[in-house]
């Protein structure tokens, strides 16, 4: 009776049944059938896209779940910000890519193949595949792609692809097209891209050009489109690479227009043979708790708080063994700031079930917000070891860690790993920019936050990647000033490099095509530390100290990082003047020389770096 008054919509409705494969597990409160079906929908679109991506079949690598409603009424229920918002859009469908979690939300009332209304849920899967596959794609063959496959129905045994939809054809009807440089060169800063509404021509004509090159002349085009990719991944830039691959642009874009005047934009249908039948999935009911649980989980990711901590309150007092539930409510109380009860929520979660990956990364990304990073260390290390493939505990651990100071081998990995799994995540992208630029790699930071610039999708990811370039920006001016004062002088400045490491390989991402980052370990890293310093970064010199001091990857010699450290101070690096400042105090590899050492103390405090200021005031 009290649970009915608690949450009177979940008691009174239909039981929830659920349908798996190793790769989706669908929910819903439709029928077994429909389970089935929407399960086998979902098999039937992976293998068409995966076989376009033309990759090593990749998984989510985290749940990913897809909530089949089987009304509207379940859907606003599910979704209420959508019926809230006033002549706001009601989706068919939804796409929710939380770092932990997929969840989808689709109605089965509204099957993909009789209406459009899963188009937006196909158009993001593409992008979620795409970004697992290729670190840049231009935003036009993206949207474009995601667009043309986006659009595609499912019918019993294949997939038809190249489905002209009403909104694409109505955009090139109403809306002037744009100049072809203009489409081909646009990133995601262009007022052009906008995928809330998707409304502006650049859609419409992204979606007409990959058509044509996909299914144009039977299919003659498609070589132009590969040659295309192939001189994208070599670096070369969009218009450019479309001169060479498409011929005379003007031809092109006269090509592209007759294409569309032709309104012929053939289907093609796509045999899915290898997709188990339906009856071959496991199916379940589900049990209350856990369908609350879900559904609560969903509410934590899309900000609707209140319903989440009522739901899974109920879950986890239902049935204390379902995990998520407990995870949704270490979600929402981290949310309110209530770390204590998070905490708590997050270890029960984990007891619920210990071999849940997400459940150990929640418990240790809570550790961490609280302070306790060797918690968060262990917790993230759990979370990999149970699977490998969840990227976002790859890169907490390697900010983590490079955090705390630790050796090459325990932080490139995760970066290596993480950049694999989602080499198109401009987010992660950045975050690993700055743990390779903190380790004195700057060539492949500096790549990595290209990369991160034109492949950023939302406005807050192009802000932080405008700010890190700005910083970057500011640090390669500070070197150039260096290495023109360093010319001047005729200083030479490998009298520095310890003898015996002196190596060739000094000159760690010169030789490699764009796109190919070149990751270190211990061995190999102090070479780089050193190019790094002699290009006047002074990050660069204080890896070549940190390495020399410790004895990391190369003998062990004070007084040579104590010039490491002189250099790298003297080119604005605090903690460089720090680590020299410690050096004269202690008489370690120079001779002891407290003055000095107080000013340097008092440089590096002036710099910046807190720890310093204690030891200036003494
Ligand atoms: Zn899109």
């Amino acid at each position: 009776m009290l649970l009915a008054a608690v949450s009177p919509s979940i008691a009174a409705e239909r039981p929830w049944v659920e349908a798996r494969s190793r790769r989706f597990t669908v929910v819903t409160n439709g029928s077994e059938g429909d389970a089935r079906a929407t399960l086998r929908q979902f098999e039937q679109i992976h293998a068409v896209f995966q076989a376009v991506a033309a990759g090593t079949p990749q998984d989510a690598g985290k749940p990913f779940t897809i909530i089949a409603a089987r009304d509207e009424a379940t859907m606003k229920r599910l979704l209420p910000a959508y019926w809230e918002r006033k002549g706001g859009m009601r989706p068919g469908g939804v796409f929710l890519d939380d770092p932990t979690q997929v969840f989808v939300v689709v109605r089965v009332d509204e099957g993909p193949s009789e209406s459009w209304s899963h188009s937006i849920v196909f158009h993001e899967y593409v992008h979620f595949l795409v970004q697992r596959q290729v670190d840049y794609l231009p935003l036009w063959l993206s949207e474009g792609m995601a667009e043309f496959y986006g659009t595609c129905s499912v019918e019993k045994d294949r997939v038809m692809v190249g489905r002209a939809a009403p909104w694409n054809l109505q955009l090139l009807q109403e809306r002037a097209p744009l100049p072809i440089e203009t489409l081909l060169a646009a990133d995601a800063s262009s007022p052009l891209y906008n995928e809330e509404s998707r409304s502006t021509i650049f859609y419409g004509q992204s979606w007409a050009i990959v058509h044509y090159l996909m299914h144009g002349a039977k299919g003659a085009q498609l070589p132009r489109l590969a040659s295309y990719l192939a001189l994208i991944s070599k670096g070369l830039d969009s218009v450019e690479a479309a001169r060479q691959a498409f011929g005379d642009l003007k031809v092109f874009e006269r090509q592209i227009a007759s294409y569309i005047r032709g309104v012929q934009f053939f289907m093609r249908p796509v045999p899915t043979p290898n997709v188990p039948a339906e009856k071959t999935f496991e199916t379940r009911p589900l049990p209350p708790a856990e369908a609350l649980a879900l559904q609560a989980m969903l509410h934590a990711i899309t900000g609707r708080k209140a319903e989440a901590r009522v739901e899974a309150d109920d879950a986890v007092r239902q049935d204390p063994q379902v995990a998520l539930g407990w995870q949704a409510l270490a979600r929402v109380n981290s949310e309110d700031e209530r770390m204590e009860d998070a905490h708590r929520a997050a270890t029960e979660a984990v007891r619920a079930d210990p071999r849940s990956a997400v459940g150990h990364h929640l418990l240790g990304s809570l550790a961490w917000r609280r302070g306790d990073t060797a918690t968060a260390e262990s917790e993230l290390a759990r979370a990999i070891e149970l699977n490998d493939a969840l990227t976002v505990s790859q890169v907490m651990l390697a900010v983590l860690r490079n955090g705390l100071g630790r050796p090459n081998d325990q932080v490139i990995p995760h970066v290596r790993r993480a950049l694999e799994l989602e080499p198109g995540n401009a987010h992660f992208q950045l975050m690993l920019s700055s743990v390779l630029r903190d380790r004195g790699d700057t060539v492949n930071a500096r790549l990595l936050v290209d990369r991160a610039l034109r492949m950023a999708r939302t406005a807050e990811d192009r802000a932080r990647v405008q700010t890190m370039l700005a910083e970057m920006e500011r640090a390669a001016a500070r070197r150039a000033a260096t290495r023109d004062a360093m010319r001047a002088a005729g200083s030479a400045s490998s009298d520095a490099a310890p003898a015996g490491s002196a190596s060739s390989d000094a000159a760690p991402a010169g030789s490699a095509p764009p796109g190919t980052p070149i990751l270190v370990d211990d061995a190999h890293a102090f070479p780089m530390y050193r190019a790094s310093c002699e290009a006047g970064e002074p990050r660069g010199c204080k890896a070549a100290g940190d390495a020399l001091r410790l004895g990391r990857g190369v003998a062990r010699d004070l007084a040579q990082a104590a010039s490491f450290y002189d250099k790298g101070c003297e080119g604005g690096g605090a903690p460089s003047c720090h680590r020299l400042a410690l050096l004269y105090s202690a008489g370690d590899g120079v001779s002891r020389d407290s003055a000095k050492a107080k000013s340097l103390f008092e440089k590096a405090c002036k710099g910046g770096h807190q720890p310093a200021c204690k030891r200036a005031a003494n």
